[in-house]
């Protein structure tokens, strides 16, 4: 029923939770974005395919949680792209499409378990998005239309 979920929007800013320094950089989406998501998707880290710009269509994971700027009451989605890029890449548009749920949020007890559970996950994605029901949407029409 979630699945697939189509959202596009503007990569702004994040509240610099460090994900950078971590070597797993998130793109996030703004607060319009974010409030369109239906209810039903867990806190949790998701995977699917991501465009950036015109740029080619890559692997994602996506987490979704809570801003801590707002008490958590608002979500966040995040967005690790699957590719090495040579620059930032804010204010540019960015297409996903979520395909299914990896593992719940979870807290750490070192930033290590933390970087290993992301390692896991990006490697779960990996595989799951290379199976043909998962691979098809990588050519899906909704990243052939502008923005
Ligand atoms: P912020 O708190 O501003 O989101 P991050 O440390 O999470 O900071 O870094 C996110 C930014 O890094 C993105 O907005 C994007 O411009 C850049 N970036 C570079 N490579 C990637 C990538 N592979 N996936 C996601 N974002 C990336
Ligand atoms: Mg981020």
């Amino acid at each position: 029923m979630r699945f697939p979920y189509f959202a596009t929007g503007e990569v702004v800013k994040g509240f610099g939770r460090g994900s950078k320094q971590l070597g797993i950089p998130t793109a996030n989406y703004p607060e319009n974005v974010v409030e369109k998501l239906p209810s039903g998707f867990d806190n949790g880290v998701y995977y699917g395919w991501a465009k950036v710009d015109d740029g080619p269509v890559h692997k994602m994971v996506m987490s979704i949680g809570n801003n801590p700027y707002y008490n958590n009451e608002k979500k966040t989605m995040e967005t690790y792209v699957i590719n090495d890029f040579d620059q930032d890449f804010y204010g540019s548009n960015l297409k996903t499409v979520m395909l299914g749920f990896i593992r719940p949020m979870t807290s750490f007890n070192s930033i290590d378990d933390l970087i290993k559970a992301m390692k896991k996950d990006i490697s779960d994605a990996n595989e799951l998005l290379d199976k043909p029901n998962n691979s098809v949407y990588k050519s899906h029409n909704f990243f052939k239309t502008p923005q």
